[in-house]
């Protein structure tokens, strides 16, 4: 049997629940009991408590996330042979993939589509026509783009 993930990491507050995830605002990491007897399960669990070790918080801008979640998975690899976890590349791509594309998502301008960096944890600001628009937070959300400030160009002929 291997390494106890959970019992090895006594500092922190493991809560079974529905799905794996790190829940950095109230410092709980949730995981899927039933899933903890196969190898994904106990990735999942693992890359979860990696985000804990990493200390990361939960206000901070879409770009952040990402490469968050990319020091997360590397914490992940690193820590996988001590807990008998075998990493599974096409899981771990499949996840950035999908990290890079909610992220596309939300930078993207909906007026002129360039891709934007955030001004804020949630504000975006269009370099080419000035639209703003605010984005939920919540990764598992589909994301919406609300607009908050017409581009210039409609703002002037207004
Ligand atoms: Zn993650
Ligand atoms: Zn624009």
């Amino acid at each position: 049997m291997s390494l106890d993930i959970i019992s090895h990491y006594s500092q922190f507050d493991y809560l079974p629940g529905t799905r794996f995830a790190y829940d950095a605002r109230l410092d709980i990491i949730n995981y899927v009991a039933d899933e903890l007897k196969n190898n994904a399960g106990r990735l999942a669990l693992l890359h979860e408590t990696s985000h804990a070790l990493l200390g990361h918080f939960h206000f901070s801008t879409d770009i952040e996330l990402f490469f968050m979640e990319v020091a997360a998975w590397h914490k992940t690899a690193e820590l996988a042979p001590k807990f008998k976890v075998t990493l599974n590349k096409r899981y771990i791509k499949n996840c950035l993939n999908s990290y890079d594309q909610w992220l596309t998502e939300r930078a993207t301008c909906p007026y002129c589509q360039n891709f934007c960096l955030p001004q804020s944890a949630h504000h975006y600001r269009c370099f080419g026509c000035e639209t703003e628009w605010d984005v939920t937070t919540d990764r598992d959300e589909v994301v919406s783009q609300t607009i908050t400030k017409a581009p210039i160009a409609q703002r002037l002929g207004a």
